[in-house]
């Protein structure tokens, strides 16, 4: 290679990659290199599956063959593909990542006769991207305040967890609870305390959720959990515990010190409830109930 490009080829901040039609190496830049812990002169001149078997598969091989054959390009985006080389990420931002998220392009190297001779893939790192991008998403589904989800992230995981039911039949359930007189709590210790007693009550009740469960804050001091695959009797259970661990101790923050309560609502899904919002209104009755009978307790629409 000429040595101009040669250097701009060795510096650039992106994978460089020349294949022929063998799918041997003909060119490895200085940044695949220092990724794969691969010298080029080890890989130049062998095949590429030799050292990435990943690759060997209908449709990485039905990309490049199409490009051989038509000269089109290719754009293998991280969204649908996350990488095509299994690399490390390299920073901090991809340790949340098994391998460092690629967006990668392959097209054409074209002879003097104009016959594609190569074909070029490039490799971009986008790990950090793809991180803030996961960050920005999480942002918009969460409540500030407390860490729970927010009530547009409980409405759409609701529909699909519902349309799930309809489809396939699990059971589902929905707890909905509120602290008794917050009121009460926020004009004796100050809206500080009970910012802290909300942060805590939503703490206690996530430990106790499994990782397919959603918790979110509906509004003000009521909160929203819901349970796939889980029966009535199981949800009264769960929902008995999080009454009781609340219940079990007091609330200590800047000086102020006192026991809080919760009350709540479960349903179950049945074919009498034909939409979301009957759903909730079946959690949301057995919740007035619960209060109407006196606070600190579970009720059901069924039991
Ligand atoms: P009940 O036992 O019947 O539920 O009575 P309650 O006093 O809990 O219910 P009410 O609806 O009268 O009061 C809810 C209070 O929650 C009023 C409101 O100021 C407070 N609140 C709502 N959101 C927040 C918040 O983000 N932080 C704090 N500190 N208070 C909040
Ligand atoms: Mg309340
Ligand atoms: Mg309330």
């Amino acid at each position: 290679m000429n040595k101009i490009p040669e250097q701009i080829c060795n510096s650039i901040n992106l994978g460089l990659v020349i294949l022929d039609a063998e799918f041997k190496v003909h060119y490895w830049n200085q940044w695949m290199e220092m990724n794969s812990g691969i010298p080029a002169g080890d890989i130049t001149g062998s095949v590429l599956f030799d050292y990435f078997p990943n690759l060997n598969n209908r449709k990485f091989l039905r990309n490049c063959k199409s490009i051989f054959a038509f000269g089109n390009f290719c754009f293998l985006s991280q969204k649908l593909h996350h990488y095509i080389f299994p690399f490390r990420p390299v920073s901090s931002f991809g340790l949340q990542f098994d391998y460092m998220q690629q967006s990668c392009s392959i097209f054409p190297i074209r002879n003097g006769n104009e016959k594609i001779e190569y074909i070029c893939i490039t490799v971009r790192d986008v790990t950090e991207i793809v991180a803030y991008e996961h960050k920005l998403l999480d942002a918009t589904r969460r409540d500030y305040l407390t860490g729970s989800f927010n009530r547009k992230y409980l409405e759409d995981k609701l529909r699909e967890e519902f349309e799930r039911h309809r489809r396939y039949g699990a059971p589902l359930c929905l707890i909905i609870f509120d602290i008794d007189n917050f009121k009460n709590v926020n004009d004796s210790c100050g809206h500080l305390y009970g910012d802290f007693v909300l942060r805590e009550v939503v703490a206690r009740v996530a430990s106790g959720l499994r990782t397919t469960d959603i918790l979110a804050r509906y509004g003000g001091e009521e909160f929203c959990g819901i349970l796939p695959e889980t029966s009535l009797k199981s949800a009264i259970e769960v929902a008995e515990r999080f009454r009781e661990s609340i219940a079990s101790e007091e609330y200590r923050f800047h000086g102020h010190s006192r026991k809080i309560t919760i009350s709540l609502g479960v349903a179950a899904l049945d074919k009498n409830i034909t939409n979301t919002d009957m759903f909730f209104k079946k959690a949301d009755d057995a919740l007035y109930t619960a209060k109407r009978e006196g606070k600190n307790k579970v009720r059901s629409a069924d039991h």
